[in-house]
Order: structure tokens, then sequence, then C-alpha cells
């Protein structure tokens, strides 16, 4: 498959796991997300649905303010915000799409 490279996608927040997930992933949102409550480090997964528009579901490890570094496998930076949210560094669906979320809106580079 190859990467492909969209135009601006919104990031939505679902906070319902029922609603974001759908489990046959035909009524997924391109592009939203929904984050797990803090574990003792700090740590949230953040998941999201690949701005692509495939439908796949993705996890990543995220500190609201920080960059969890001693995990021992890639993190971000969330700014914690749930409306427009920014992370840190770019995500990469590898074989779909790359870029960065900024300000809630998932941006192709
Ligand atoms: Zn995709």
């Amino acid at each position: 498959m190859t990467e492909v490279r969209t135009p601006q996608v919104t990031a939505q927040h679902i906070p319902e796991k029922s609603e974001f997930q759908d489990d046959f992933g035909i009524g997924r949102v391109p592009g939203s997300f929904r984050v797990n409550d803090p574990d003792s480090d700090g740590e949230q997964t953040f998941w999201y649905v690949c701005p692509c528009g495939c439908g796949s579901l993705a996890p990543l490890t995220v500190g609201n303010g920080f960059k969890p570094t001693n995990a021992g496998y890639a993190t971000w930076q969330w700014d914690g915000s749930l409306d427009r949210p920014t992370l840190h560094p770019s995500v990469h669906h590898v074989g779909h799409w790359h870029g960065w979320l900024r300000n809630g809106v998932w941006e192709s580079c």
C-alpha cells in the first residue's frame, strides 16, 4: 500500500469507546481519537483512526505536557487538549499516512 497525502483532516474527539471503535470499522471517523486515563507514570494511550480513511486504529503512548522518556518505545508529547490537540513529534501510520497533528488538524507532510 502506498502512503497517501490527504487534505487537512479534523481531529474529532469521540470519548465513547463503542462510538469511537465501531466494531465493524464501518463508521469510524478518519482522524478521530480518544484518550485513556493516565497510568501511574502519567502515560496515556491516545487512540486514533488513521487519517487516510482506511478505518484502522492505532495507539500512541503520550504524556500530557511531557514526552515520556523511560518507556522503551516511541512516545509523544500531547498538549492535553481534547478540542484542538497537538502531538509532537509527527505521527507515522506506516504504509498509510505520515504527518502532524497540530491544533486539532492532521496535516500530511
Ligand atoms: Zn490508513
